[in-house]
């Protein structure tokens, strides 16, 4: 059984801490979390000072320029499946032609402006904790209005529809209280389910369940090492291989309220957006989705859009008791989706008023 988790190459001794510190630059610098976070601490700010200066290097730094840091992104880039050299091996600080057209093919996925440079937008989402799937592959500049979900390649899907799902008793997140682990994915489960004519059981004997879930760290045995706090989050496989894994160095949050770690991250959207890589989802470029490739730390994204629902009901038909107008008012897409309906209605019309015309000029003549 194929399975894609597309190129990966494991990140440099260094690419870990890159990410670390990179991640913890945007957040404490850019992004606005759910709660307010404590005062930085003294040391905490003074690092995080800076990086973020060594950062603003790269922001908007010059096509054909040598510009130290363009390998650690080229690095990046290459982790997540765009090709930045044609060896992938030998990463310079060259910002040659091909990074940039890497940088376009990375700002369309990531449904950026498509600039091939180094804006401070581009860089900032490539500082935001991400899922290590790779984004798709086939994903080009697409208009407005049309389809943004993805598959991934071959559009693998389950032939059941009936899966079951198990935890992992060797891997674990010990200071997490099982039941409410439970709970979680139960809800995350059954937003997916609540869409497709899918149905998602817990069954306690791990071995045959077709959904495997556990948290690993680092190194973990299947060519997708883990890199520490933030940076990547969690990957999933595709349809039907069921591996989902959680990077056990995060500080995964069941409730803001009780956990104030300042990186900590939410386990129910982590384990929402898995679930979409597990039915055969690939990441989309719109924003608001569940099946979008970052998420920044104390923010809970847990509702599926209108991209991720047809991507969903694309490969599996719909719950016969789901109604698409029952999603928020406030989901974005669902706008592009009614201007799309919108604009059928005006065809219509106007063939209506096509038709009267022609059968009055008939009865006129
Ligand atoms: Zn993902
Ligand atoms: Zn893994």
């Amino acid at each position: 059984m194929l399975s894609h988790k597309a190129l990966m190459v494991p990140l440099s001794p260094s690419g870990p801490l890159f990410f670390f510190f990179f991640s913890f630059s945007l957040f404490f610098g850019l992004s606005l979390p759910a709660r307010t976070a404590p005062p930085l601490d003294k040391t905490t700010a003074t690092t995080v000072d800076a990086l973020s200066h060594q950062f603003q290097r790269l922001v908007d730094a010059e096509r054909g320029k040598d510009v130290a840091g363009i390998a650690e992104l080229k690095r990046y880039l290459n982790r997540f499946g765009y090709v930045v050299t044609p060896e992938a091996t030998n990463f310079s600080d060259s910002f040659d032609d091909r990074f940039s057209a890497a940088v376009s093919k990375y700002q369309s996925n990531l449904g950026l402006t498509v600039t091939g440079r180094l804006d401070s937008d581009t860089i900032s989402s490539m500082t935001t904790p991400r899922c290590g799937v790779s984004d798709a592959p086939s994903a080009g500049p697409v208009l407005r209005s049309t389809r943004r979900y993805q598959f991934f390649p071959g559009q693998p899907r389950w032939t059941r529809s009936s899966l079951t799902y198990a935890f992992s008793p060797a891997n674990a997140a010990p200071y997490l209280d099982p039941s409410e682990v439970r709970n979680v994915f139960r809800r995350a489960f059954s937003r997916w389910a609540a869409v497709i004519p899918v149905t998602f059981e817990e069954t306690p004997d791990y071995l045959s369940a077709d959904v495997k879930i556990g948290f690993y760290g680092g190194d973990h045995g299947d060519g997708e090492p883990f890199d520490g706090v933030l940076g990547v989050l969690a990957h999933a496989f595709s349809p039907e291989n069921g591996r989902f894994h959680l990077d056990a160095a995060e500080t995964w949050s069941l409730d803001f309220g009780s956990e104030r770690s300042r990186s900590a991250v939410d386990l129910e959207s982590v384990a929402t957006h898995e679930i979409g890589h597990v039915l055969g989802l690939a990441h989309t470029p719109v924003r608001e989705a569940i099946m979008y490739a970052s998420l920044s730390p104390r923010t809970k994204k847990v509702d599926l859009t209108v991209d991720d629902v047809k991507g969903a009901q694309f490969l599996y038909g719909s719950n016969p008791d789901f109604n698409i107008s029952s999603l928020a008012a406030s989901d974005t897409s669902s706008a592009s989706l009614c201007t799309a309906a919108v604009g059928r209605i005006i065809i219509v019309s106007l063939a209506a008023v096509a038709m009267l015309l022609v059968s009055s000029a008939a009865a006129a003549a």
